[in-house]
Order: C-alpha cells, then structure tokens, then sequence
C-alpha cells in the first residue's frame, strides 16, 4: 500500500517480501475492512474487484443471554459500513498494482538488518536468489510484521514497549460452508466467546475461544463444531457446516512500541503494534499508518519540509492507542475471563445490555468498529 501512494507521488520505492508470492497470496488472516480502508483502495485505482466481490455488511449482531441484538452501522455513524473481503484478496490487488506500475518487488527476498539507521543513507542487507546484497536509500518504511527485522533493528533502549497478554487464545475454522447469517455474530457465553464470521458466500469464517496453550490436535473438526453449535445456537437458527480448509491457533496480545521511528527508520503496521482480533484492527491500522507515513513522504521529496517526517510518530499513534483501546475493550467484554468469575460475568452482560439498549452506547461502539475518521 505504501509504495503505491509513493508511487503516485512520484516516488520511487523498492519493496522486499521475504516469502513467495504464492505464499503471501494466499494466507488467510484478516477480512474485515473499514470504511476508511475501502474508500483509499478506491481513491488509488485498485478497489475494482473489492466493489465486485466484497461483501458490504450494515451491521453485526451481538448474542448473549439468549438473546441477538443488532448494531446498524449507516444508521449511528452516518452512513458508514463494513466490507468483508480477504486480507489476501487485498494482497493480491495491491501486488497486481505494484507489477503493473513496473516498479521493483522482490519475492523471496529476506531483510536480516538495517543498517546506519541515523545516517543520510541507511542500509538493508537482504538475501535473495542465495547473494546476500545491500540496498541503500533515502528512507525505510518497517512494515515488516511483528517478527521482521525493522523493529529488531533499532538500538536497545530506544523504543518503548507497552504490552498486554490475554490469558485466552481464538480456534479458528475456516469451512467451505455457506454463512449462516448475513452478519457477523459476537456472541457472549458461559463457554467462552465464539464469533462467526464469512469471507464469501460459500465460505464461513470461525472462531472460538479457548486457552493460550491448546493443542489443535485436541480439536477434531467434530468436536469444534459441536462446540460451536453449543455457543452459538439458537432456537430456529443453524449453523452451516462443510468441509473445514483450514484450522489455527491465535494467541491474543497487545502491544505497542514507542516512539514508532528512529532516524531514518519509520515503523507501521505490526511492526510497531499488535491488537487482538475482536476489534477487527489490524490490518485496517496499518493501512492507516502508512497513509500518515506516505504523506509526510510526499511533502518530504516536494518542498524539503521535514515536519511530517518528525511527527509521523505522534499522529499515528493517536490512532494506534484508540484501536488499542477498542480491541481491549471488545476482547474483555465478550470473552470468558480467568475463571470465570461470576462478578466480571455481571459487570459483562451489564455493558452488553447497555450497548444494546442506548442508541449513544451502540453509536460508540458502531464509530469505532467501521473507523473513525478523525482521531
Ligand atoms: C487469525 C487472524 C485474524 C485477523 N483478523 C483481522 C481482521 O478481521 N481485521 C484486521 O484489520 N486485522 C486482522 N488481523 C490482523 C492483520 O492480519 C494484521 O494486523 C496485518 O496483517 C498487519 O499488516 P502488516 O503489513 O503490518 O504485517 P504483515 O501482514 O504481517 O506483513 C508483513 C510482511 O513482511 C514480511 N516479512 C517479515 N519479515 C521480513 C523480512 N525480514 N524481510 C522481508 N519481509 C519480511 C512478511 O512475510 C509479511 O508478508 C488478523 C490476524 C490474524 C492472525
């Protein structure tokens, strides 16, 4: 995404990928996306096939004590929405305009440092097609995930870590089933969370609560779906089910570095920040990021003017720590916590019951899960 912004600026920009296209096409993780996310894919020219085959949803549903609620998306936040599309459909539209713009993308070609990162002119060392080589630039955005080398590379005792652990973990099921409802469903039980999610009409996404050290091979796809069935049933609805494509394990974190630079290195995405799933962040963050980090690029090769650069930090992290928030808040809300204490079950169904019954409370929530557009 950000070497196309610079590409329209103008602005030249090698991009190293240390897996193969195949595979990086092909690695389902994320499909819901913000308002804001789509509206840029659109704006850059590469949201033709997303406006044919994503899923546009008004709401989602929240389910707990028997009962779903509806949250409507246009109606609280002005007529914002939610697109379902997969996180390696996005990937495959952004490599398909990298290739066509015939700027460099190299596969299978591996950061191992960055080096003189304070310098005029830092260096990657990369290993491709068995050389290790050495690229020099102007600039090196890190968006190389939460194990690249990016953040790794900033001397010690300069960023900041925040974090949290979350003593849970999400089951994850993709089945080739149809959805078994038009919307997302959140639902709260004394089980544990269970969401269940689509990326296609003929294709279920699932999840289900379960302990940070579970072991797949305890989950048989017989058993995953009973227990799905046992946390999402309800009186006159079915679940679909189908051959399961594939099944994972999530563990679920929070993080976040400070500050999200240093000289010539800018951080983004899960370089410098982990959510947990259920605010449905990550990605749509680091789309965010980088529209922050290629403008101050931009007026940077423009006109020499530097104060973009130097507040890339601040301004993304404004919204980093409000998706931080947002996440943290969905995650303890919906999940079965340590133990299952029957006080933090109350305060639970207390703030889903208010969510559900004030229109300024659901307006919050519904804002928050399609994007803000300030922060
Ligand atoms: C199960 C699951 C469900 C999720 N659901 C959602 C959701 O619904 N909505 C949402 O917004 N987010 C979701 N996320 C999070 C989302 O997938 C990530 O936040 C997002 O991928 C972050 O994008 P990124 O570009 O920062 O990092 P990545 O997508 O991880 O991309 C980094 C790239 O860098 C490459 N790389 C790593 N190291 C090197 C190196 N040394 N040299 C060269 N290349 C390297 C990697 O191969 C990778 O392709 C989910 C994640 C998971 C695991």
């Amino acid at each position: 995404m950000l070497a196309h912004l610079l590409h329209l600026e103008g602005i030249d920009s090698v991009v190293l990928e240390a897996r193969s296209r195949e595979y990086v096409e092909h690695r389902v993780r994320a499909g819901v996306l913000e308002q804001g996310t789509v509206d840029l894919l659109r704006e850059i020219g590469l949201g033709e096939r997303l406006d044919r085959e994503g899923l546009v949803h008004d709401g989602i549903e929240l389910q707990f004590a028997g009962e779903r609620h509806r949250i409507d998306f246009p109606s609280l936040t002005g007529g914002r929405r939610i697109t379902v599309y997969g996180q390696q459909e996005v990937v495959k539209d952004l490599i398909a305009g990298r290739l066509q713009t015939g700027r460099p993308l190299l596969f299978e070609a591996e950061a191992v440092a960055l080096d003189e990162l304070e310098g005029d002119a830092p260096a990657i060392r990369f290993r491709h097609d068995g050389e290790e080589r050495e690229l020099r630039c102007d600039l090196i955005a890190g968006c190389d995930g939460s194990h690249g080398v990016s953040r790794e590379s900033v001397p010690a005792g300069v960023l900041r870590p925040f974090e949290r652990e979350y003593p849970f973990a999400w089951l994850g099921i993709l089945a080739a089933a149809p959805p078994s409802n038009e919307e997302l469903i959140y639902a709260y039980s004394e089980r544990g969370f269970a969401l269940h999610s689509m990326r296609s009409p003929t294709v279920t996404r699932l999840y289900l609560q379960v302990e940070p050290d579970e072991d797949l091979d305890e989950w048989p796809d017989d058993r995953a779906w009973n227990e799905l069935e046992r946390r999402l049933g309800m009186e006159g609805w079915t679940l679909n089910t189908g051959e399961v494509l594939e099944k994972g394990i999530t563990g679920m974190r929070s993080f976040v570095v400070e500050p999200m630079q240093h000289g010539r290195v800018f951080l983004a995405g899960d370089a410098a920040h982990i959510v947990p799933p259920t605010g449905a962040k990550g990605m749509n963050l680091a789309v965010a990021d980088v529209r922050v980090l290629a403008d101050a690029i931009g007026a940077w090769y423009r006109s020499g003017d530097e104060s973009g650069l130097d507040r890339y930090s601040d301004v993304a992290l404004r919204r980093v720590w409000r998706a931080e928030h947002f996440s943290w808040w969905m995650t303890s809300m919906l999940h079965r916590l340590g133990g299952g204490d029957p006080f933090d079950a109350k305060l639970q169904l207390a703030q889903l019951r208010y969510v559900c019954s004030s229109d300024k409370a659901a307006a919050s929530l519904a804002e928050n899960y399609v994007g803000l557009e300030t922060v």
